[in-house]
């Protein structure tokens, strides 16, 4: 089975468009880490796709505060104010699409999803000694996680945790140890934080053990645009140029 592994859509159609362009062909199924909404400016095109398209998924905390399931109090005032514009935007079936989202970890033959980690769906884990604390709680040797939009992961092997990817890079495959375990990010497709503006996004072939990271450009410009045009936040727009 070849997956596509995707996490933090964050509404934005214009990301995930040029994501399944470039994934054409090489993946049977999709799987998804959470944060379909928040942030961007097309939360119902987003929810329908995913509900057609995405058979295994988790809730992203943005998910939970875009249909009242959180309170809104503990979001910055940007997020807060989309999270707000979401609710009212998004359709009642993709409203109640996403309330009945399930939280991590789901697990599926062999591979585990979670938002934030396998302990904790909102913990943020971006250094390899953040991910060391996770050990007991991994519920499969290879476990997807988003939350910090930064691609990338660990690998648990002989003791030890280590980074298993240096930078962000337009492409790298990483072959998987049979005797390691894995925390994998993806990264986000929507809103990536890691200085490339360019969507995020894995595969994973578990005959082959081949796990790839990849990027792909896409019409930020035209997301942009929408951002502007809905009335939300300026910031929401500029830090996608960024990647920020
Ligand atoms: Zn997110």
């Amino acid at each position: 089975m070849r997956y596509l592994i995707l996490s933090d859509l964050h509404a934005n159609w214009e990301a995930l468009e040029a994501v399944l362009a470039d994934a054409q062909g090489e993946y049977d199924r999709i799987v998804c880490c959470g944060d379909v909404v928040g942030y961007g400016a097309d939360p119902n095109r987003v929810t329908e796709w995913v509900r057609q398209n995405v058979p295994v998924i988790v809730r992203g905390n943005h998910d939970r505060a875009c249909v009242g399931l959180d309170d809104l109090q503990w979001f910055n005032p940007v997020a807060r104010r989309a999270a707000e514009w979401t609710q009212t935007e998004l359709t009642p079936d993709n409203f109640q699409f996403l309330r009945d989202l399930e939280r991590g970890p789901r697990e599926l033959n062999g591979i585990a999803l979670v938002h934030g980690s396998p302990a904790d769906e909102d913990e943020y884990v971006i250094t390899a000694d953040d991910a060391a604390q996770l050990w007991p709680y991994l519920p499969a040797p290879l476990t997807f996680f988003g939350h910090t939009h930064l691609q990338g992961g660990f690998q648990f092997i002989r003791k030890q945790v280590r980074d298993v990817l240096k930078a962000t890079t337009a492409r790298e495959t990483v072959a998987v140890d049979p005797e390691g375990w894995y925390l994998i990010n993806p990264g986000s497709v929507g809103q990536p934080r890691d200085g490339d503006p360019s969507a995020a996004w894995a595969l994973y072939d578990n005959a082959q053990r081949l796990l790839t990271f990849r990027r792909s450009r896409y019409d930020v410009a035209g997301a942009q645009r929408k951002i502007h045009e809905a009335g939300l936040p300026a910031a929401l727009a500029l830090r996608l140029a960024r990647g920020e």
